[in-house]
């Protein structure tokens, strides 16, 4: 672990009694929105052979003005689905209060958000209000690349006696530009995960992608990397969803997803040599293909500004800067020069066809 920080050992104990299989799948809304949407959704996820069901009822925003959970009154929901699929419930907590709300409703296992994790004030609270109640607890990365205010919640909660625990690796914000709305920063989780091989360590791709079509390639890579467990958020109709819109699966996908990792085959042996390695390249194809059409999406409203301005497509001076800056992001990378050169001429090639066919296209 970097850093002058002593080690902190964590007492942990089984996060459940009873054998679970593995990987631990968690899938449902972001936010619990309506009776209707709770129940149809978790009789959905459950169909797919889901055994947990998440739903936020508070809902931590950036903003204000934003939807802000359904608060307690979702929790008979909740309960609803629980009682008519069988499988166990889970919910956010980031507030002792909220505790005291749920607590009494016996939810399976609950978990400490993004925002709440590097907040020592709060954790302490959660942690005295779950005091002696042997509820699961997964807590989530903080926002920040920050791998001690991770384990200073984790041990805070473990102080009072909280020894169900889990890490979720949900992605950091970092400032430079990133395909994810959170970076994964796999190695910060995969330091933890070594400093402490007995703390279960799920991934929650959804809130790493941001958006639906990277959530399989990244629970995909997390599956490859051992992860015990994945939260996906799935929705009934992700586009009218009142948080998270843009990330949350259709019920459909989850199985699609959920068929794809027991493919995956998670025993020990499976996951030795060319064949993992082979996977591993495919889905990094998969998300640079997912990057080329949003490059080329963006190459065709260039064009359309230049068509109005009546601009050339090539523009030498813009194309010198883009190259040397590409070169010097590869280097710094540890990329090959060559390489770098080779592959930026046939994106700028590409992007060049693309926009002189837009160009020469007449207007109706
Ligand atoms: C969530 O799970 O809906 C959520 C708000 O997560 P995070 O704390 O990871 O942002
Ligand atoms: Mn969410």
């Amino acid at each position: 672990m970097s850093g002058n920080r002593p080690f902190l050992p964590l007492s942990l104990s089984p996060l459940f009694d009873t054998e679970i299989s593995t990987p631990l799948i968690i899938a449902g809304p972001c936010s619990a929105e309506s009776r209707e949407q709770v129940l149809r959704t978790a009789q959905e996820v459950s169909a797919c052979e889901v055994r947990f069901f998440r739903a936020g009822l508070w809902k931590p925003r950036t903003y204000p003005g934003g939807f802000e959970g359904v608060g307690e009154s979702g929790i008979p929901w909740l309960c609803e689905a629980r009682e008519q699929t069988g499988m166990k419930i889970c919910t956010e907590v980031a507030t002792a209060e909220h505790v005291r709300k749920i607590l009494p409703h016996r939810p399976d296992m609950l978990w400490i958000g993004a925002r709440t994790t590097s907040d020592p004030f709060a954790v302490e609270e959660i942690a005295k209000e779950l005091r002696g109640s042997d509820i699961p607890i997964l807590v989530k990365n903080p926002l920040a690349p920050d791998r001690h205010a991770w384990i200073g919640a984790l041990k805070r909660l473990n102080q009072h006696g909280i020894t169900r625990l889990a890490a979720v690796l949900r992605g950091f914000s970092v400032e430079y530009p990133s395909v994810y709305r959170n970076d994964p920063l796999w190695h910060i989780a995969h330091e933890i995960a070594l400093t402490y091989p007995e703390l279960p360590l799920l991934a929650d791709p959804s809130h790493m992608a941001g958006r639906a079509n990277l959530v399989i390639p990244l629970a995909h890579e997390a599956m490859h990397r051992r992860y015990q467990g994945l939260m996906i958020e799935t929705h009934i109709d992700p586009p009218t969803a009142l948080s998270d819109c843009e990330q949350q699966l259709t019920p459909g996908e989850l199985s699609l997803l959920l068929a794809h990792i027991e493919e995956l085959d998670p025993s020990p042996a499976s996951f030795a040599g060319l064949d993992l390695l082979r996977r591993k390249i495919d889905r990094v194809d998969e998300e640079i293909l997912h990057l080329l059409s949003d490059r080329f999406g963006f190459v065709k409203e260039v064009a359309q500004w230049k068509k109005m301005c009546g601009s050339a497509a090539f523009h030498p001076a813009r194309y010198e800067e883009s190259l040397h800056s590409r070169l010097a992001y590869g280097l710094s990378l540890g990329l090959d020069e060559r390489d770098v050169r080779e592959l930026y001429d046939l994106l700028h090639e590409a992007s060049l066809r693309i926009q002189t066919d837009i160009l020469n296209t007449e207007d109706r």
